[in-house]
Parts: C-alpha cells; structure tokens; sequence
C-alpha cells in the first residue's frame, strides 16, 4: 500500500509532495495529462498568472522561489486602457516598489514536477486519470492508457482541480456536499506578440481595459508577448457568441479596444480558435474524510479576479504543513485541524475575489477610484504598518485573509469616524468664526 497518494499534479499537487517529501513521507503522485515536461501546451488556456507573496512564501519554503522568479516579470502596477484618451499607470504599493509577479503556468507547473521527480521518496504516474475512490479503505482507480489500474493509499489528496474527481467521489459516497457557482462571464484568451522584438505593451504593468459589463487584461510573458484575457459575459450583446464573423470581430475591437488591433495580427483567428473558459466559485464541506482530503481548487475554486487561486492553493500547503507539525503527524487530526483553520480564509478570498470583478471592470477608470487609491496610498505614507490597503494586505502579505477582511473593515470603521470627526470640528470652528462677526 503507497502511503500517500497524491491526485493531480498541477501546482498545488506538486508543490505538497514536494513538501510531504521533505518531511520524509512517501507519495505517489498521479496525474491525468502525459507528461507536460514532453508536450505542447493546450490552446488559449490560461497560459501565465500572477503570483504574490503567498505563492512565494510558499515557494520559498522549499527552496524553489528563486527558480520560480528567474523567469517571472515583475509588475509594479495597473495599466489603465480607456476607449479613448492617455493610459494611466496606478501603482500597487505606496512606495511604487511592490509587485506581483507574471509567471508561465507551463513553466511554473514544470519546476515543480521537476522538483518533486527529484525527491527520492517521490513517484509521478502521468495519463492516470481517476475515476473511482472509495473515502472508507483508500482504494483508488485509474484509467489510463494501458486498462484500468488499481492503488490503495493510507492518505489520498484531491488535488485536482476546480472539477476534481476527488470531490465527485466524496459527494457521491455521501461525504461532502458541494456547491457550484458559475459566473454569467466566460474567458477567451488572445495573443500580442513582440513588436520589432520587444514588448509591444509596457511589460512592468498588468494592463486592464475596463469596459463597464466587461473588461479584458494583459500579463506579459517572458518571450516578450502578452497573453490577453477577456472576460465576457455569456449571455447578450457583448457575449462573445454575438461577434460571429471576422469583419464583427474586427467591427468590435475597433470600437471598444482600439488600440489592440493594431498589436494583435492574429486577434480573429485567436477569437475564433481559442475556446470560452468557465468562471466559478466552488463551495464543498467537509473537505476530508479520516483518510481523504481536498486542497486547493478542488476544495475551494474561485475566480480569478484577485489573482489568487494559485497562490491560495500554495498557501494551503502551508497551513497544511503548520497543522502537521501541531499534530505530531497525526494525520486524522491533521487533517480536521487543516479544514478547520483554513475554511474562513477561503471563504474571504472567494468573496474579495468575486467584489475584486465588479472594481476591475467598472471603477479603476473612474476619477473617485483613483482618488481613494491616491488617499489610500497617503495613509499608508503617513501611518506606516497602521494602515495598510486591501490590495497590499492580499498580495504582498501572508496575513489571513478571513483577517484582511476584518482589518479592512476596522480601518474604515476608523476612517469614517475620523471624516465624521473632521467635518463636525469643521463645522464648530465655522460656527464660532460666525459667532465672533
Ligand atoms: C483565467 C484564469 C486566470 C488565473 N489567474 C490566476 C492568477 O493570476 N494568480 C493566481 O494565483 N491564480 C490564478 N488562477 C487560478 C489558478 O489557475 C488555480 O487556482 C490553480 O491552478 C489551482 O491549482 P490546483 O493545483 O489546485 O489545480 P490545477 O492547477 O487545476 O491542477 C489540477 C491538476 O489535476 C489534474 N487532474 C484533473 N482531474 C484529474 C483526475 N481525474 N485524475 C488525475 N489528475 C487529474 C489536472 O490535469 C491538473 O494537472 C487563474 C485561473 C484562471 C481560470
């Protein structure tokens, strides 16, 4: 019997046998693709993403940080693409310095394999796709190309994804409950390439073009491109089901993202090659049974708006690791302790990224927007550690995120009563000038 079985090795499967590993455990990792190191990555699926602190952190802890940033490309902040008019760069940090950075899912996913292959207590098994799990013995069924094969682990994680097989198997054996929430937004992602052979696009920045209903991004890519991504609501005129020839296409950008068509030669053919992504919010509870546990998006997808499903993911292996230790290695209450004291900071995450949507698509091109940012950006100037931004606490932070709510919530709360103070002393000393006319 493997001791630990390990299904899915994307990014938070590889990264916690990496872990498991140096802890001296013994892990089977199975994976349903062949093995990405030999192929081509699938057409417009989400080629790179943004890590932050919380990836890194986690990164840093198994000594793949520095790897993992050689390739990345720093972005220091938001690149705003109105219809019409200049560009406007708004920093992330206050000191203009802090930056997520835009790194290649492939590559990223590689390093990890990589590192994980390299760990003697380590065996990756590729085109094993799962398709039975029984919670109670442990017993496991794989498809793959040679028939069906059978394990047994004494513990299983689901790391597979926001559809994992894991949790379909727990809700079918009456373990876990889950809940699917599909955003009315798809994604469809484009293509700028280099021009004359540099970046066609400022490459320190994330560029957001923010179009009310909709909106698209760019992150740049090592190799001098930028991978755009749209998101589109399903449904109505803006949906990309609306634009169905090339000449619509073409009509469209035009009018609502001018300064693309001149950037993306292949922009019809990317549109009308390149499939509509899902957007969703996953909910499942419990996350374990004695010997099964979800992890990452297969315990809690969210969408992408904050740029935090990876890193959150990366960040569970973390507490993961903090609730082994507190056990002793007793995996049982390991693995409640982990559910227990993760569960809010997941839920809060799903929240701020799903508000994180309505504030990139409809309110950074807005002057108040810009003018909170720039108040924000003062108080943090003048009340170093005591006031600190959403943005910096979520991205260049490790504090909770159940606990970035929460802060957040307070600073205003002092804000508010700060303003309120302001304006009624405001008020007095105009009323006892009047009174001394
Ligand atoms: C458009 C978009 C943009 C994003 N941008 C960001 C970003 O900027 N920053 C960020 O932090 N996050 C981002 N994310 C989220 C991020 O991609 C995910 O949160 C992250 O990949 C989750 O890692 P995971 O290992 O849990 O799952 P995955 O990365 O999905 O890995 C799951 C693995 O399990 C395998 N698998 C699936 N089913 C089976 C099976 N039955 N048997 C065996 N193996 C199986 C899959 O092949 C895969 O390798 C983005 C997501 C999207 C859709």
């Amino acid at each position: 019997m493997t001791r630990i079985a390990v299904v899915g090795g994307g990014l938070a499967g590889c990264l916690l046998a990496c872990v498991l590993a140096q802890r001296g455990e013994e892990v089977v990792v199975y994976e349903r693709r062949p093995d990405p190191r030999t192929g081509t990555a699938e057409r417009g699926r989400s080629i790179n993403l943004a890590l932050s602190e919380r990836g890194l952190n986690a990164l840093r802890r198994v000594g793949l940080e520095q790897q993992v940033l050689t390739d990345g490309l720093p972005m220091r902040g938001r690149m705003i693409h109105p219809v019409t008019g200049p560009l406007d760069f708004q920093p992330y940090s206050a000191d203009g310095e802090r930056a997520i950075n835009s790194i290649s899912r492939g590559a990223l996913n590689n390093v990890l394999l990589d590192a994980a292959e390299k760990s003697p207590t380590v065996q990756l098994r590729f085109e094993h796709r799962l398709v039975e799990l029984d919670p109670e013995t442990g017993a496991l069924v794989f498809e793959t190309p040679r028939g069906r094969v059978h394990a047994e682990a004494g513990v299983v994680f689901g790391t597979d994804g926001a559809g994992s097989a894991v949790r379909g198997e727990l809700v079918r054996h009456g373990v876990t409950s889950e809940t699917l929430d599909f955003l009315d937004y798809g994604y469809k992602e484009l293509s700028i390439p280099p021009r004359d052979g540099d970046f066609a696009l400022e490459p320190r920045a994330l560029h957001i073009w923010p179009r009310g209903r909709s909106m698209m991004i760019a992150l740049p890519n090592p190799d001098r491109s930028f991978t755009c991504t749209l998101f589109w609501p399903n449904s109505g005129t803006s949906a990309f089901a609306s634009l169905s020839s090339p000449a619509a296409v073409e009509r469209f950008f035009a009018e609502h993202y001018p300064d693309v068509p001149p950037l993306a030669p292949g922009l019809v053919d990317d549109y009308q090659h390149n499939p509509v992504g899902l957007l969703g919010t996953v909910r499942c509870a419990p996350w374990h049974s004695g010997r099964v546990c979800l992890l990452g998006d297969a315990a809690h997808a969210i969408v992408p708006f904050y740029g935090q499903g990876a890193n959150c993911a990366f960040e569970d292996v973390t507490v993961l690791e903090r609730c082994l230790d507190n056990t002793g290695g007793d995996w049982t209450r390991a693995l409640r302790l982990f559910e227990d004291s993760r569960r809010d900071d997941t839920e809060a995450i799903a929240r701020m990224a799903l508000a994180n949507f309505i504030e990139m698509r409809d309110k950074v091109a807005s002057p108040a927007f810009r003018l909170g940012r720039h108040l924000e950006h003062t108080l943090e100037r003048l009340l170093p550690g005591r006031y600190v931004s959403r943005y910096e606490l979520v991205s260049f932070s490790t504090v909770p995120y159940a606990e970035v709510q929460r802060r957040v919530r307070r600073q205003h709360g002092l804000l508010t009563a700060a303003g309120i103070g302001l304006s009624a002393a405001l008020a007095g000393g105009l009323a006892g000038l009047r009174g001394r006319r």
